[in-house]
């Protein structure tokens, strides 16, 4: 299996869990190049959450390589109460979700001889429409709504199973009037920002005002975090374009997504959901069941090999992993797979892509002549100096078909959110008050980091000084 030495321009994120969250498993993982650990906060409490992240910080500075941190928040989520023991359900049988448990019969309330399970969101009743279907445990179970009342929902089981406590329902189709940022996220959150995290996954997103909202949260808490839309179900596919323009990056978060549309939509909005991040300019990962047959076997299937070289060869800036990591037995033979298929696959990419809207803007057009430069030339590597992210950004979209991107900050937190863009590789280092200063410093330090050799070609972005004004600039530089 490869390592992390060479170039990878396709990043990898990993889910943190039980089977990964030692210090020794850490150092494995991202001495194996991942890029970005993500905490799912579905299932962690807040002082797990705190030793992780200053376990992955020691870490990362003990092997001297910075991985991102992004909290995965989660949103929205209606599930079924606890049972004593688990349900059978049977195919046909009458079964009601109650959601308000002290009303009688004669209230509207349940019927004796009716099995039921509680149910988390009391208006679920107001939302929901006869006929609606009603998926639990990951869409396990199906069932049809037949009547409802302030009370209960009455359903017949369509496709029976076992139905176990605290199950997640999906409502394909229904639109849940649920807060998109919830109570528990607010503080999941606030432990996030006090511990330094680099991102900030909101599940179930609905429309940009879910990214609006959360974006007034971040600034009322003076925050810099970038914020990651998780699309997960069918009013995120038609509000996709908003979703994108608001938010800092996208996940298409394909396990939700394939329960909540139909399973033959999922390549489609997959494609389609890529595109438009590349059109707008934003990152965008491709989250879920990429190696699922690797939790419990050391090598993927031929399926999954080819769903990886799917995301790398649409130009994905990010693949996760998610129980391969949290919960498998080989997180590391994951890893490493992902980096060998990605690095198999670039190759292959010829990346001259071309995205009109891409080009809007006099700087996008300066960053778009540096990269068809880069194009063009044969061991070119592209350098540029960012204090906020952006012009490493504006390179990355433009996807140059070799070159690296080779991206200076002076900001550890800008450092660590550069790991999310496709390409990028960032440095971290102070920028001299002259442009043409820094620019010496960086070449001189990827000389000694042997990241440039001699005859190497540098295609520069950068901003310079020019009679008292700094402006947009593409410079050619030979390595000598
Ligand atoms: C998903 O549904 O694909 C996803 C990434 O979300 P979660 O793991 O939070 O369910």
């Amino acid at each position: 299996m490869s390592t992390a030495t060479a170039f990878r321009r396709t990043k990898i994120i990993f889910t943190l869990g039980p089977a990964t969250e030692s210090e020794e498993m850490l150092e494995q993982l991202i001495r194996a190049g991942a890029d970005i650990v993500r905490l799912n906060m579905a299932h962690a409490k807040h002082d797990w959450t705190r030793t992780v992240i200053r376990r992955i910080r020691a870490v990362s500075a003990r092997v001297e390589r910075d991985v991102a941190i992004m909290m995965d928040i989660k949103g929205p989520e209606i599930r079924t109460g606890d049972v004593e023991v688990p349900i059978e359900l049977r195919a046909g049988e009458i079964f009601d979700f109650t959601v308000r448990p002290g009303m009688s019969v004669g209230d509207g309330g349940g019927d004796e001889e009716v099995r039921s399970v509680g149910v988390n969101y009391q208006d679920l009743a107001k939302d929901i429409n006869l006929g609606d279907t009603v998926l639990v445990d990951n869409g396990l179970l199906r069932l049809e709504v037949l009547e409802k009342n302030e009370a209960r929902i009455r359903c017949r089981v369509l496709v029976p199973g076992e139905l176990k406590s605290r199950r997640h329902i999906n409502l394909p189709g229904v639109k849940v009037n649920l807060p998109s940022f919830t109570e528990k996220d607010r503080a999941d959150a606030l432990v996030g920002l006090e511990e330094g995290i680099d991102f900030l996954a909101l599940s179930f997103v609905r429309a940009a005002e879910d990214i609006v909202r959360l974006r007034s949260f971040l600034t009322e808490q003076k925050s810099k975090v970038r914020i990651i839309a998780k699309i997960e179900d069918q009013s995120a596919i038609a509000n996709l374009d908003e979703i994108v323009q608001a938010c800092d990056g996208l996940m298409v978060a394909r396990g939700d997504l394939g329960i909540e549309c139909p399973l033959e939509d999922l390549p489609v909005i997959q494609r389609r959901a890529v595109r438009t991040c590349l059109a707008q300019g934003r990152p965008v990962i491709v989250a879920t069941h990429m190696l699922e047959s690797m939790i419990a076997q050391p090598v993927p299937t031929r399926a999954e090999i080819t769903d990886v070289a799917n995301a790398v060869y649409e130009l994905a800036d990010c693949v996760m992993l998610s129980g391969e990591t949290t919960i498998g037995k080989y997180p590391l033979a994951c890893v490493q797979t992902l980096d060998l298929i990605a690095r198999r696959i670039e190759r292959e990419v010829d990346a001259d892509w071309r995205e009109p809207a891409a080009f809007n803007g006099e700087r996008m057009k300066v960053l778009g002549s540096a990269v068809v430069l880069a194009n063009e030339l044969p061991r070119s590597k592209l350098l540029t100096f960012t204090r906020h992210g952006f012009m490493a950004q504006g390179l990355a979209l433009l996807r140059p078909t070799h070159a690296p991107i080779l991206a200076f900050t002076p900001f550890p937190e800008v450092f660590r959110q550069l790991r999310l863009l496709r390409a990028v590789e960032p440095f971290l280092m102070p920028l001299a008050p002259d442009p043409n200063d820094t620019i010496e410093n960086a070449i001189a330090l990827l000389r000694r980091m042997g990241r440039i050799i001699p005859g190497d070609k540098i295609v520069v972005a950068t901003d310079i000084l020019a009679q008292d004004r700094l402006i947009d600039s593409v410079q050619l530089r030979t390595v000598y």
